[in-house]
């Protein structure tokens, strides 16, 4: 059998081979601890680690001593919110965050609140936005931490980081951002947009799973956290455990193609979702796009389509990996909460799909897609008497559908 068409690039991306390349060694010979001082192979392993965290700070604006390496975003994402909170909870207990963050921010802002902590979900827009000036209304005296993403995994949403950043700093509360999705993809600087710590995951960047990275910035101000892991006191005390020299090497690598890379690949990105977007809305009507129509990333495509079954939809192109927010494809019996973070009504949340295009993505792959998309939702509205009658004129919220004898 065929593999499906891969189109779920914000799920995860595939190791890049130029990546592998650089590791294999570190999974062979050089085998060494970066913590062993007294020989070569110590000393091999811990130049390397040296090096990728030179990489990953280049392509952020970062020192080098400011990355601290951690499993992946998730675990990036709870050590800056939980560190901080439980550093700084004599100045104040009170956050300020979104409804629409990757669970691996929302779950910890939820153990927060149980542990008597006051985490506050500001509204975002129609696009998936807060502003500036939202969260300069916001900030309080006790406001200790703002963790906004900087790219939202599901509608490929951009946040305005330098404007939130700047108030931040001007009130003196620390500002995370989870840049799971926008590092690599899109510049991100941290001294520019004064962001104080920053999630980054290997596996959204061409590099392996199991590593990520957090930015801990060490000036103006000084951010101190306490650490989660408790052991040997790796990374600067922030982050116990034995690093993983070839991940972290695979990590560094990938961060500095994607330096290289970006502004080229970015641009062939959005050549090819533009495309895609148009040819199905070319073909088809009432399809809706999620998130902000150019505050976006390059490679995604959150759509929905009216009068189509979600369910049946993903059936119906099942020789293409994508992810929807329809309910039954996840554990949960909810639409995607980031969708209706965003006001989009249960139905056409039920039937959104979210395109991720990224480096392997080719023209031709985008034409197979939108023809077996247009195929798929046409064949399903010729089935739909909702459709049917939308298109005869009949407003759908007019229609008494169980009607009763008054
Ligand atoms: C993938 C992702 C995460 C989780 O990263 P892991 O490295 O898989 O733990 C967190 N936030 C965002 C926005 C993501 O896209």
């Amino acid at each position: 059998m065929n593999q499906p068409v891969y189109m779920d690039y914000q799920a995860t991306t595939p190791l890049d081979e130029r990546v592998l390349d650089v590791m294999l060694p570190f999974l062979r010979e050089k085998f060494g601890n970066a913590a062993s001082r007294n020989h070569a192979y110590g000393w091999e392993a811990e130049k390397a680690v040296d090096e990728a965290r030179e990489q990953i700070a280049a392509l952020i604006g970062a020192k080098a001593k400011e990355v601290v390496f951690t499993s992946g975003a998730t675990e990036s994402n709870n050590l800056a919110i939980k560190g901080v909170a439980e550093m700084y909870q004599e100045k104040g207990k009170h956050i300020l965050t979104t409804p629409i963050e990757h669970k691996a921010v929302i779950d910890p802002c939820k153990r927060l609140e149980k542990d008597g902590y006051d985490v506050e979900y500001l509204e975002v827009d129609k696009f998936g936005q807060v502003s500036a000036e939202q969260v300069r209304n916001a900030i309080r005296e006790d406001t200790i931490l703002v963790s906004i993403m900087a790219a939202n995994n599901e509608v490929g949403t951009l946040a305005p980081l330098a404007e939130i950043g700047a108030v931040c700093h001007e009130k003196g509360v620390l500002f995370h951002t989870d840049a799971a999705q926008a590092v690599g993809k899109i510049p991100v600087d941290v001294e520019a947009m004064q962001i104080d710590l920053l999630s980054i995951s290997g596996h959204k960047v061409y590099g392996p799973k199991g590593i990520g990275a957090l930015y801990v910035r060490r000036r103006n101000p000084r951010v101190r956290l306490v650490a989660q892991m408790d052991g040997g006191g790796h990374e600067r005390g922030m982050r116990s455990g034995t690093l993983p020299v070839a991940s972290i090497v695979g990590l560094g690598e990938a961060c500095r193609l994607a330096g290289l890379e970006m502004k080229e690949e970015g641009a062939r990105l959005t050549g090819l979702r533009d495309r895609l977007h148009q040819k199905i809305t070319s073909e088809l009507d009432e399809v809706y796009l999620n998130g902000h129509p150019d505050q976006r990333l390059p490679g995604n495509l959150n759509l929905s389509f009216a009068y189509v079954e979600g369910e049946a939809l993903m059936m119906g192109i099942d020789d293409v990996a994508v992810s929807s927010g329809s309910a039954c494809t996840s554990a949960s019996l909810e639409p995607s909460y980031v969708l209706r973070g965003l006001g989009v009504g249960d139905d056409l949340a039920h039937t959104s799909i979210r395109f991720g295009l990224g480096r392997e993505t080719t023209e031709k792959e985008v034409d197979f897609v939108a023809d077996r998309v247009v195929g798929a939702v046409k064949r399903l509205r010729e089935m739909s008497p909702l459709y049917e009658m939308a298109k005869e004129g009949v407003d759908l919220n007019e229609v008494r559908w169980n009607p009763v004898a008054d």
